[in-house]
């Protein structure tokens, strides 16, 4: 494999980002680049892909195409992506031809749940106690090791919002439940009662810079997130440890660009880290209508080589998604004041994320 090519100069404005992924935060990446005088070219897999309505180019094509990934490679000065799942030889292909950041350990560590958990303790962080599980009788056992009570069963790979996990009450029923999932690698872990969710969305520059956004507090609903207010009820300390906690990780996966820490705050006040999302997230969605710079303006500056920007948060805010049926009506979210955005999805479907909308108080 040739090896990762490196940014030897900050992209001027008018040079070309590439992103993979034409989804919600592609299209705000997108308009984010726009805005930095810097051109978009969205690649995806997906004919009516959002971002496309936004960028100033786009390629629809498979991520397993090798011929249009090393064409888009040569249209891009930079290259980075809005979603973790993206195939380790799609992100092998376009390192050796452009510089692409989160770099691919980034993303293969945050790709795979055991391997991602493995990496945030050997950091001396906290988490939920996990075991990996193969078989149905290792998940009756791993219940067992874990002391009983309440687990949850997860795929290894390729979960999001919810999908892909089990709640199980016995060791039996961690079996059961195991078979469920035919045969796909499992993580089994404690469930933790925790107090509240939050997150810490944050940045590293390619000079080494770091910077966090006042993290927010989470709200999900069927495990997929409704609500974000900031600021959260963490306590000035333990917005330094959250902040500290997405450092560490950064520092260690040498990252460059916008990253999330998921976290469970218990009721003792310790913070347990959930997952990493190497990419903005949509619990920052806040901080285009909030702050100086938003999540996806700094990402764009940190993937481009430029410095970071501030992330001085100028209004309290309440970012609440607009999921499935409730973009139906149209007229009445416009209606409801706050800052609106909507993501120019053409279809509705259960649990899709279609927009959300900010309310600030200055
Ligand atoms: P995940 O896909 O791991 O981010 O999980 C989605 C949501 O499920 C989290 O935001 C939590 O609300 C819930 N959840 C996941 N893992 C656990 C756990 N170990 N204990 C309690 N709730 C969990």
């Amino acid at each position: 494999m040739s090896e990762a090519k490196q940014l030897s100069a900050p992209v001027p404005p008018g040079g070309t980002i590439g992103i993979l992924g034409g989804g919600q935060l592609g299209r705000m990446l997108a308009m984010a680049a726009a805005r930095l005088g810097l051109k978009a070219h969205i690649f995806s897999d997906e004919k009516e892909a959002p971002a496309f309505q936004v960028c100033a180019a786009q390629t629809y094509a498979s991520y397993r195409n090798t011929e249009a990934l090393k064409e888009f490679a040569r249209a891009c000065d930079a290259v980075t992506c809005e979603f973790e799942n993206v195939p380790a030889d799609t992100a092998a292909i376009l390192s050796g031809l452009v510089p692409v950041n989160p770099n691919p350990p980034s993303l293969s560590t945050a790709q795979e749940r055991f391997e991602e958990k493995t990496f945030v303790s050997n950091l001396g962080l906290n988490t939920a106690a996990f075991l990996p599980v193969n078989s149905a009788a290792e998940a009756g056992s791993a219940f067992k090791v874990l002391g009983g009570g309440r687990a949850v069963l997860k795929t290894r790979r390729l979960g999001y919002d919810g999908k892909g996990q089990a709640i199980v009450e016995s060791a039996d029923e961690a079996a059961t439940a195991f078979e469920n999932f035919n045969g796909a690698p499992l993580l089994l872990e404690s469930f933790v009662d925790f107090a509240f969710e939050a997150s810490v969305i944050a940045a590293r520059g390619i000079d080494g810079a770091f910077a966090a956004y006042d993290p927010p507090e989470n709200d999900h609903r069927a495990h997929i997130l409704r609500r974000s207010t900031v600021p959260s009820r963490l306590t000035a300390l333990q917005v330094e440890q959250a902040k500290e906690i997405a450092r560490t990780i950064a520092e260690a996966l040498d990252y460059v660009g916008v990253l999330c820490v998921e976290l469970f705050v218990t009721a003792g006040g310790k913070l347990l880290v959930n997952e990493i999302a190497p990419r903005v997230h949509n619990s920052g969605h806040w901080t285009i209508d909030a702050c100086a710079v938003s999540q996806f303006g700094q990402h764009i500056r940190a993937v481009a080589g430029w410095p970071l920007g501030s992330t001085e948060r100028h209004s309290d805010a309440v970012m609440e998604n607009i999921i499935g049926e409730e973009a139906r009506d149209w007229q009445a979210l416009v209606a409801r004041g706050g800052s609106l955005h909507l993501y120019g999805k053409s279809e509705i479907r259960p649990g899709r994320k279609m927009g959300h909308i900010t309310w600030l108080t200055p």
